[in-house]
């Protein structure tokens, strides 16, 4: 039975944790000062941070950030946001404001393998743009495609957006030059020590949640004693990110067309705005003579020397780890505090958006009181497998670029029969390898939270597991599939911000809403008379969560019990 302790005023969530705030204890040690007190804080302002602030605030958590450094990001990281987190930030109002810095969308997303740029093209993989995907998701209808195409752009291209629509929240605290030092969690709550990266002077700060947000070397994660398991170091890499403005090479590194990333056994070549910007990573090992010259690893990946400005140069190396628990009672891990992938596949940052959207909602509505407590429980049952299935992903696609590289052999740059005879046995093979580091819908989209104590179970039903290829269903604990109605509207564009009931065939919804009404739950009804769509979703009534997952699917509701059996399991009672 659902104990809703907290009611809405005007229609928003009413601030339960400033009441359960007034019963937290004062906790040893602290200074006799009054502390200040957040519901939650959120530790790291990377664009994981930032996306879980601000999905937080929207759903009416007062909430604080903290980032140790004094602004976002400079390196590139990131140059691919997935479908999924396009879905994600979409629903979230952010997709305008993030393709506004991004490469422009009729630009595709081609990979094309090389010898050098000065050199030979092996094999070109051909995308879409986000333009000409847009077409082909609304052609296509059946349930299989995305709602949003991806997005070029880089990480430090990206932040910046988010931190801004982080600022026009109200009800955010945002420290940047603010370093998460220490966490002390206990029954009732966590107080975590901050330390002003200027004055150097530290502060304790009281909260109910917190979220270790703070990157792959996670202070919050190792105050808390979550270990990680997997393979430290992988490969170093060397990162060498340049501009140039000379039209020669400009030319030169889009040679066989406008293309993304450009890849031989010298390293991966990625155009972050089509124009004057680039980011070489190469693959050599640091001990080798001029792996860490960056000229030279340019000019080596070019076929000759270019003039160039470099941005930021450095060494690096990617890691396959997933921490060993996702949460202890009150602190929760997203983005790379949780999970580090070689960047193969780009499921770093996407899978980090799919925490801080998952993570958002759970904790608002247990901290409105609508949420009861297997909520912060599905947190680890729903994320955590997610974390390994893209981590063994990320080592599939970087195996495939390994074998790739090996066959890049003394003679494929040579003139003559022999030289182009040993270039298309290579395309053939690479062909065969394929690229599925750009391709696995499976991966992206077709994630299943299968043993979530908040979806329904449907006895002898299995989920579709495939990482390559996604399988549209609307088993519960799957994403939604995306459809367009007859009319042209998207169900996706209609969906509430919390949960959402969809009822076709004039299925009576009375029931669930009375219930929702009830347990003081903000549900959306979309009614549908749509015969595509209801073949598509496969049930008469589905209840979806506000991360677009589906918790509960059937034929319909006629009893209040069973209207409230589904809303109690969805919620976490
Ligand atoms: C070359 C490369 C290419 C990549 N390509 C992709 C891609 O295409 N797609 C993709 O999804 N991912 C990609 N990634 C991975 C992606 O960059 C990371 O997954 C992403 O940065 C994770 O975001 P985050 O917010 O979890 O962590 P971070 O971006 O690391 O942010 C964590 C923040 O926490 C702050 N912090 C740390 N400690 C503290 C503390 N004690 N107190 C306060 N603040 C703290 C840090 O300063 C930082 O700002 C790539 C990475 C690399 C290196």
């Amino acid at each position: 039975m659902i104990h809703p302790t907290f009611q809405f005023r005007n229609g928003s969530p009413v601030a339960l944790e400033r009441a359960i705030m007034g019963k937290m204890s004062q906790p040893p040690g602290s200074w006799g000062v009054r502390m200040k007190k957040v519901s939650v804080l959120v530790a790291g302002g990377g664009p994981v941070g930032l996306t879980l602030a601000r999905d937080l605030a929207r759903r009416g958590v007062d909430c604080m950030l903290v980032e140790r450094n004094f602004t976002t990001t400079r390196h590139p990281k990131m140059d691919n946001t997935n479908v999924r987190s396009m879905e994600l930030f979409g629903l979230a109002g952010l997709e305008p404001r993030l393709r506004a810095v991004a490469v422009p969308e009729d630009h595709p997303f081609d990979v094309s393998w090389v010898t050098r740029m000065t050199g030979h093209e092996l094999k070109r993989f051909c995308y879409r743009s986000p333009l000409e995907d847009r077409e082909h998701f609304r052609d296509r209808n059946d349930g299989s495609q995305p709602f949003s195409p991806a997005m070029r752009v880089s990480q430090a291209k990206i932040e910046p957006v988010l931190k801004a629509a982080l600022e026009a929240e109200h009800n955010v605290d945002i420290r940047f030059g603010v370093a998460v030092v220490d966490v002390a969690e206990d029954a009732d709550g966590v107080t975590v020590t901050l330390r002003d990266q200027t004055s150097g002077q530290t502060e304790q700060v009281r909260c109910l949640f917190l979220a270790g947000c703070d990157g792959g070397g996670s202070t919050v994660r190792a105050a808390v004693g979550i270990g990680v398991t997997g393979q430290h170091s992988i490969m170093p890499r060397f990162m060498t990110h340049f501009r140039t403005d000379d039209a020669e090479a400009r030319a030169l590194l889009q040679r066989w067309g406008v293309t993304w990333h450009y890849q031989s056994i010298h390293g991966t070549l990625i155009a972050q705005n089509d124009v004057d910007t680039w980011t070489l990573h190469t693959r050599y090992p640091a001990n080798e003579r001029d792996a860490s010259e960056p000229g030279a690893l340019i000019e080596r990946f070019v076929g000759k020397a270019i003039p160039h400005e470099i941005l930021i140069a450095n060494p690096w190396s990617p890691h396959l780890l997933v921490a060993e628990a996702a949460r202890t009672p009150r602190v929760f891990l997203a983005g790379d505090a949780a999970h580090q992938y070689i960047p193969t596949g780009g499921y770093g940052m996407n899978t980090g958006i799919g925490d801080a959207y998952t993570l958002g909602w759970q904790l608002a509505a247990v901290l409105a009181g609508f949420g009861g407590p297997a909520l912060l429980r599905a947190y680890q049952d729903e994320r955590h497998p997610i974390w390994q299935r893209n981590l063994e992903g990320s080592r599939r696609h970087n195996a495939v670029r390994v074998e790739i590289a090996s066959l890049y052999e003394a003679g494929l740059e040579d003139n003559g029969d022999a030289g182009a005879a040993a270039r298309a046995a290579a395309a053939e093979r690479i062909a065969a390898l394929g690229n599925a580091e750009n391709e696995s819908l499976g991966l992206e989209l077709g994630y299943h939270y299968t043993g979530s104590p908040i979806v329904a179970s449907e006895a002898g039903a299995k989920a579709p597991d495939d990482p390559y290829r996604y399988q549209p269903n609307t088993l519960p604990g799957a994403r939604l599939p995306s459809v367009f109605l007859d009319d042209g509207t998207a169900v996706y564009a209609q969906l509430g911000r919390w949960f959402t009931c969809i009822a076709f065939r004039g299925t009576d919804t009375t029931k669930i809403e009375e219930a929702a009404r009830c347990r003081v739950i903000p549900l959306t009804v979309l009614r549908f008379d749509d015969p595509h769509v209801r073949e598509i979703y496969g049930a008469d009534m589905l209840l979806v969560r506000p991360d677009q997952h589906v918790a509960w699917r059937g034929t319909g509701l006629a009893e209040s019990s069973d209207a409230g059996a589904v809303l109690a399991t969805a919620l976490g009672w």
